[in-house]
């Protein structure tokens, strides 16, 4: 296979990376993540402290240019989700920033500190040898939405595979400024926004905490890209209403781009109303990396993920496991998809790995329909978002459009309680806009049966402070009061 970052290896003095006021050029990012990758024994995974900093960035480099898997750590994750990982993944060494604490039982590995000095980025860079394709790269935890992180070994393969395709969907080159202030232990903030740049050529400014100044200034500096997840994209609709600076950022960006979680349809409506850009989702997962998007130039209707990426192939099952053909736009199904981008096993994990597939397809969970065009609705998760009540399979992400285009609703979440007559009945969860004055439970119902369908309006309607969400912004819907899990 070639090689995974042919810029590095050509040591341009072009900006690699730049956290805050710290910048690494292509030369300096190799010899820094070269002299690191020599002292890193091949065998045992290692594991990196992922703070949103340079550090974490070069850690990552170092460890796929000595072959060696990389497992990146949340470095908010609780005691029990910590113990999970290490004792998960075996790490045989820890990668941090100096000065980092590292908790147990990070704390008791072997540590080495990413060091940055002038001297370490001014030596010479070591050529790497490149591991073949199929080697493990990466070993990286899903968000732990509906169940505790599984461990999803990524080869090199699938890594470039994913990257390309999107290099091809968004026309990304090296001339590319991407901006992001995501965080680097998944794949969003990773391997799509940090080692996405780096196969291009070109360069990651990130903002270390996101922050709506922050977009501003690195995008009017000449930032060309923004990547985030729907909270931000919710965050700056909100700001730019006071803020045009704001807006006159994002309109002049070439590409807004959305993904991890659904971007409620109120949101893109004010983005666009605002800066007249239209926000580009792209629908992924850590097992499969990204499995559609929306192009740019294309048509495309906002609530949709876009077309399946180059080399992804995409079916839709029935509960029969009957395909559903292509021309039925309203039956909904589980998405199963194929392709090189596909992931290898969960870790140490063969019954769950072997039950995730169907052939070479493999089951992501999600359910969708698929519009004329082929572009990919998704209607949400089997397991949290899809509700059956009187006969009829109901998505909870349609009902949650609708109730968050009512003034007084800031936030929203949809779920589904066993109900005797009904099997299950609707209920919404809300976070007003004001807390003094919630809207009222009648005219959210009305709402959602006027847009939608009577069976679609929820039976109850319960207030809350704000919903439990992850480090992504994903809505934790077992966390819910009352619910299982
Ligand atoms: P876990 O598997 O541990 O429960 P998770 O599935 O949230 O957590 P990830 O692999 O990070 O972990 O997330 C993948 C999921 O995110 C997808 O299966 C899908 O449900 C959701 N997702 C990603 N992009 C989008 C999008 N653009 N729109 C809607 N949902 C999305
Ligand atoms: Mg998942």
């Amino acid at each position: 296979m070639s090689l995974l970052f042919p810029a590095l290896h050509a040591a341009s003095s072009h900006t690699a990376l730049r956290f805050g006021e710290r910048a690494l050029s292509y030369r300096q990012l190799s010899a820094a993540a070269s002299g690191l990758a020599i002292r890193l024994e091949p065998g045992a995974p290692v594991a990196v402290w992922a703070t949103p900093s340079m550090e974490t960035a070069v850690a990552v480099v170092a460890g796929l240019l000595a072959g060696v898997p990389v497992v990146p750590v949340n470095p908010r994750s609780g005691e029990s989700e910590l113990t999970h990982i290490v004792t998960d993944s075996a790490p045989g060494m820890v990668l941090a920033e100096p000065g980092a604490e590292l908790p147990e039982p990070l704390g008791s590995l072997v540590r080495t500190d990413v060091d940055l000095s002038e001297e370490a980025v001014a030596a010479t860079p070591i050529p790497p040898t490149e591991p073949n394709a199929e080697a493990p790269a990466l070993i990286v935890y899903t968000s732990g939405t509906t169940g505790p992180p599984k461990g999803v070994v990524l080869s090199r393969r699938a890594l470039a595979s994913t990257l390309d395709a999107l290099e091809e969907a968004w026309e990304w080159t090296a001339d590319d400024v991407l901006v992001h202030g995501l965080p680097l232990f998944h794949v969003h903030g990773l391997i799509l926004g940090v080692l996405g740049p780096l196969r291009r050529g070109g360069t990651l400014r990130h903002l270390g905490r996101f922050t709506s100044e922050g977009v501003v200034r690195e995008l009017a500096g000449g930032g060309t890209m923004l990547f985030g997840v729907p909270t931000m994209y919710h965050r700056l609709a909100d700001a730019c209403a006071s803020d045009p600076d704001l807006v006159r950022a994002l309109a002049g960006a070439r590409l807004l781009v959305s993904g991890s979680a659904a971007l409620p349809l109120h949101d893109h409506e004010r983005l666009t109303a605002a800066t007249g850009q239209r926000v580009i989702e792209r629908y992924g997962m850590t097992e499969t990396l990204m499995n559609t998007s929306v192009r740019p130039g294309g048509t495309s209707r906002p609530g949709t993920v876009g077309l399946p990426l180059r080399d992804v192939d995409i079916r839709l099952m029935d509960d029969s496991q009957e395909r559903i053909p292509a021309e039925d736009t309203e039956t909904v199904g589980e998405l199963q998809v194929r392709g090189p981008h596909l992931f290898t096993e969960y870790l140490g994990r063969p019954d769950a790995t072997t039950e995730a597939f169907d052939g070479g397809w493999f089951r992501t969970g999600d359910m969708a329909t698929r519009d004329a065009d082929g572009s990919v609705r998704l209607v949400g998760r089997k397991a949290t978002d899809l509700i059956k009540s009187g006969g009829f399979k109901i998505g909870a992400g349609e009902i949650e459009n609708v109730l968050l285009g009512h003034p007084a609703v800031a936030e929203a979440a949809v779920t589904g309680e066993p109900d005797d007559d009904l099997g299950e009945r609707i209920v919404a969860w809300i976070v007003p806009a004001s807390p003094q004055q919630p809207p009222h439970q009648g005219e959210l119902a009305d709402l959602v049966a006027g847009q939608l369908a009577p069976h679609k309006r929820p039976r109850e309607v319960r207030f809350l402070d704000a919903l439990p969400r992850n480090d992504m912004g994903k809505i934790l819907k077992k966390e819910l009061p009352g619910q299982q899990g």
